[in-house]
């Protein structure tokens, strides 16, 4: 693998303007091994003017099936190439090998599934007065920005970019400065297999420097921002300057609601997968587990049983989880089990860090709580981190008021056999997915995925993304 990562502008590898870089770190050992650039405001300009001087002189006329050609050609040579994919996301992220794998060819799904709707994106003809025909289409942005946060690099980049292509726009995406070097990669393999030049440009850095200067470029016709809702505030009041669209996509606080009558032998390694994956730094992880009284006492044992058998270690032996992405996230995770410790919240299990994980990596094991105290911030923050928090309730109410009782609305699970009550709970949820008897984190690519409320607007994912992607223009024509 290079010791140097550069930009990725107009299909060549460029360096920073500020001639500075930033070191890549393996979360698993805590050691340097690679190094990015650190963009600039001017090395982001140098990106949207080639991104607008594609969208103006190519990528906008190509017809769609054209684009859905090349979208399928990226795909396929996502997938050829997963196992390389994966063996830098799991240096980089510090992700088990199947997480990693199952990154890449989810990328590899996205670019296949938009490849497919390119030229399946059309406007509509609409009744009017006598005389005068009414049609609708659907236009893309122009140069759309992407910020991209570190936990899963690949598959929030093949949503947001891959939609975004799809629609007809030319794109410049900002990743996390913890986690570029495989989307880097992408941008290669998307010269390699004919993309023009300018289609897809990749500018790293740091977020109040490079992310900052994406957000604020006039050329920038819509944002699409995926992160922390501190950060989701601040791109929304820069993009309101110039009222440029914006999608955010932010963090979560998701429940499971288990009601007496669930298959609790679906339920528990559902409830564990949802927040041990990606060592629970997803943004739809579990993260509450709502449990009806009748059934707490032996729902936590099953659940304490399971967290106790999971294993973390470094990234390459693939266990159950890997090491969190740098130490300021092993940090914010250890505050807030001192933070329970300190409030009397009774720990139930942990599962364990192997011996031969690295001291100098950033491991957690994963901790289930119970009882935490609704108001408690283990019951209303999002740690992103594998932290499960037990919540007891009586009848359907005060599950709503629970599962709703946060500033989030990201994801629900609801797990029980009464098919009425299924139904009630989905409407009465405040969120953008509700699962029934199972729990997708997101789920397929094919699945609308966004937020209420703190956890952001607009919708990522399935075909919803491309309407997100273009802009509608209404045509009204007098023939007489
Ligand atoms: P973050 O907000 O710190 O960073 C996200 C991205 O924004 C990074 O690329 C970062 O460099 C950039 N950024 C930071 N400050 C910026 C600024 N001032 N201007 C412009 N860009 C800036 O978030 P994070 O710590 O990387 O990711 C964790 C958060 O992301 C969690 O809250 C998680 O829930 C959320 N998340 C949400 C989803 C979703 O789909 N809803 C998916 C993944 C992560």
């Amino acid at each position: 693998m290079a010791t140097m990562q550069f930009h990725s502008i107009a299909n060549a590898p460029v360096p920073s303007s500020s001639g500075r870089t930033i070191a890549v770190i393996d979360p698993s050992d805590g050691a340097q091994y690679d190094e990015i650039q650190r963009g600039t405001p001017e090395d982001i300009d140098a990106a949207v003017h080639a991104a607008r001087q594609c969208y103006d002189a190519v990528w906008h006329k190509l017809a769609p099936a054209e684009r859905g050609r090349l979208l399928m050609r990226l795909s396929h040579a996502v997938a050829e190439n997963a196992s390389e994919l994966t063996a830098i996301e799991q240096r980089d992220c510090g992700k088990p090998t199947r997480q990693a794998r199952a990154d890449a060819l989810a990328l590899a799904r996205y670019f296949e599934f938009y490849a497919g709707a390119c030229d399946k994106l059309h406007g509509e003809t609409i009744p009017y007065v006598e005389g005068t025909s009414v049609l609708t289409w659907r236009e893309p942005h122009g140069v759309t920005g992407h910020i991209v946060p570190w936990n899963y690099p690949m598959q929030i980049f093949g949503r947001s970019v891959g939609a975004a292509l799809a629609a007809g726009n030319a794109c410049v995406v900002k990743p996390a400065e913890d986690a570029c070097l495989s989307l880097l990669r992408v941008a290669q393999l998307a010269a390699e297999v004919g993309f023009p030049a300018g289609a897809l440009n990749i500018v790293t850095g740091y977020g109040h420097e490079a992310g900052d200067a994406l957000a604020r470029h006039p050329g920038i016709d819509h944002i699409s921002f995926t992160g922390s809702p501190g950060v989701g505030t601040l791109i929304q009041q820069i993009a309101a300057e110039r009222h440029c669209p914006v999608t955010l996509e932010l963090g979560g606080k998701s429940p499971q609601i288990v009601f007496a009558d669930a298959d609790l032998d679906a339920v528990v390694p559902a409830v564990v997968n949802a927040i041990v994956q990606n060592a629970g730094q997803t943004c739809s992880a579990g993260s509450r587990v709502l449990i009806e009284r009748a059934i707490y006492e032996p729902l936590l044992e099953r659940l304490g049983r399971a967290f106790e058998a999971l294993r973390v270690g470094p990234a390459a032996m693939d266990l159950d989880l890997g090491p969190l992405i740098r130490q300021s996230q092993q940090q914010r995770v250890w505050d807030f089990l001192s933070d329970a410790q300190v409030a009397g919240i009774p720990m139930v299990a942990q599962g364990t860090v192997v011996d031969l994980a690295p001291e100098t990596g950033f491991y957690q094991a994963p901790t289930l709580l119970r009882d935490v105290p609704p108001g408690h911030r283990l019951a209303q923050e999002e740690v992103f981190g594998p932290v499960l928090a037990a919540l007891p309730f009586e009848g359907e109410d005060e599950a709503v008021q629970l599962a709703n009782g946060t500033a989030f609305g990201l994801v629900a699970g609801v797990w029980t056999r009464d098919g009425a009550r299924q139904l009630r709970m989905a409407r009465r949820i405040r969120a953008g997915q509700v699962f029934i008897n199972n729990y997708g984190a997101g789920g397929g690519v094919e699945l609308p995925f966004g937020g209420v409320r703190s956890s952001g607007h607009g919708r990522e994912k399935g075909f919803e993304a491309l309407y997100g992607f273009t802009t509608l223009k209404t045509v009204a024509i007098r023939h007489g």
